[in-house]
């Protein structure tokens, strides 16, 4: 069967058709700037040309029809009509503590992801907009809705509370969620297949180092910690954002710089992480790892101080799991920064890690970087959400 997968924003539309049986990406693109001048639809066909048209789309049903008319068309497109597409898997970003799995959307889903839009304001109401757009162009083909915070719906009581008054959480739910939970489950999972392990047997701590970043504790098959909160604004130095900060700092920098509550979560959303750490460098990590090698300084305390924070989160896994068997690392940092790796191996010795730098430079492979001898087993697991959200929605429709 062939799976639609949507992640929808606010302004862009990425997707890609998978074909469940073999699992490889028939097609897969993108769609920028909706609703803003200049949009454009980029279309790649596995094995052909990369296609990229500037064309209106004044909203997202439009961007849909576009998709669907590259799937279809008659030189480029890779199936002949709708009818061969089964399913349409959606990601949805919040899913509250009403989502503890992926479901079938009905409307009375629609209703319940709308009941999480406090939640993630400017998210799920895009998500929404995607399966609307979606239904109305493809009426009776099957939508699954794939939450980033399912995963981490295990977490215990005492790891997803806050030291805030009760209330709050009472009143408005808030809690740690944790996000990225598709890409944690499948790194997890994939960790357990490719040992030969029971996944249930496991302590793991995966890292999904990408430009959003977090870690998590995954035990016996369940996630029992994770390190975003109730948004993606917790935890680790990411990309532009601040992760885990002294919260009297944002009223430190109200007064300092005589900027409201807005200014502020702009600051720590994005204009900090390393971005603001390598005094406004880059938030890539292949210009910080240049620069690292040429001794530049802001690139150096920016390295140290992300692969400090990094190793900070595994060893507090450590002691919520009583120990730890693997740790991954996944995403776009994850996957490709050796040097990243090896910084935060470096404080793992308590662990017994040691690596083996010849693997650890090895690319785009599932693979075991440390040592035969190694106490830990450090591994580098390639992420794939739309593999991961394609195989839950045939699992629902099937
Ligand atoms: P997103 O959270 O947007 O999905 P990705 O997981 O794709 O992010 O990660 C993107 C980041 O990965 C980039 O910003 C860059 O810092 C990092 N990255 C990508 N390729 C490399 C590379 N070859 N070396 C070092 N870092 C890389």
């Amino acid at each position: 069967m062939n799976i639609l997968v949507i992640n929808c924003g606010s302004s862009s539309l990425k997707f890609q058709l998978i074909d469940s049986e073999t699992e490889k990406c028939i097609a897969k693109g993108l769609c920028e700037r909706i609703g803003i001048e200049g949009s454009q639809i980029t279309y790649t066909p596995d094995g052909g040309e990369k296609e990229q048209t500037v064309t209106p789309m004044p909203d997202h049903t439009e961007a849909i029809r576009l998709v669907l008319e590259a799937l279809t068309n008659e030189k480029t497109g890779v199936v002949k009509s709708l009818d061969e597409i089964g399913a349409v898997g959606h990601r949805i970003v919040h899913g509250g503590e009403k989502f503890a799995a992926s479901t079938i959307i009905t409307d009375e889903v629609m209703k319940a992801i709308e009941e999480c839009n406090d939640l993630a304001p400017l998210h799920n109401p895009a998500n929404l907009i995607g399966i609307n757009a979606c239904r109305k162009l493809m009426p009776t083909t099957p939508m699954v809705a794939v939450f980033d915070t399912a995963f981490h719906q295990t977490m215990p009581e005492e790891a997803y509370m806050y030291g805030l008054p009760y209330e709050y959480y009472e009143k408005y739910k808030i809690r740690r969620y944790g996000f990225h939970g598709t890409s944690h489950s499948y790194v997890s999972k994939k960790a357990a297949e490719v040992l030969g392990k029971k996944y249930e047997d496991l302590k793991i701590i995966v890292c999904h180092l990408g430009n959003g970043a977090s870690v998590s504790a995954v035990k016996n098959g369940k996630c029992v910690d994770t390190s975003m909160g109730l948004t993606p604004l917790e935890g680790l130095i990411m990309g532009t954002r601040s992760g885990d900060i002294d919260p009297a700092i944002m009223e430190f920098i109200a007064h300092k710089e005589g900027k409201n509550i807005d200014e502020i979560m702009t600051v720590l959303n994005k204009k900090s992480g390393v971005y603001g750490l390598s005094n406004n460098l880059s938030s890539d990590f292949r210009d910080l790892e240049a620069g690292y090698n040429n001794g530049d300084a802001h690139c150096i305390r920016t390295m140290n101080t992300y692969c400090y924070r990094v190793a900070k989160y595994i060893g507090s896994y450590v002691a919520a799991m009583n120990g730890v068997d693997v740790i991954c690392f996944t995403a776009g940092i994850g996957e490709n920064a050796p040097l990243v790796r090896s910084l935060v191996c470096e404080h793992l010795g308590f662990l017994g890690v040691s690596i083996d730098e010849e693997a650890n430079h090895k690319r785009g492979e599932e693979i075991a970087i440390s040592t035969p001898d190694s106490k830990t087993t450090v591994m580098v697991i390639p992420t794939n959400e739309e593999l991961a959200i394609a195989r839950e929605t045939v699992s629902l429709v099937k």
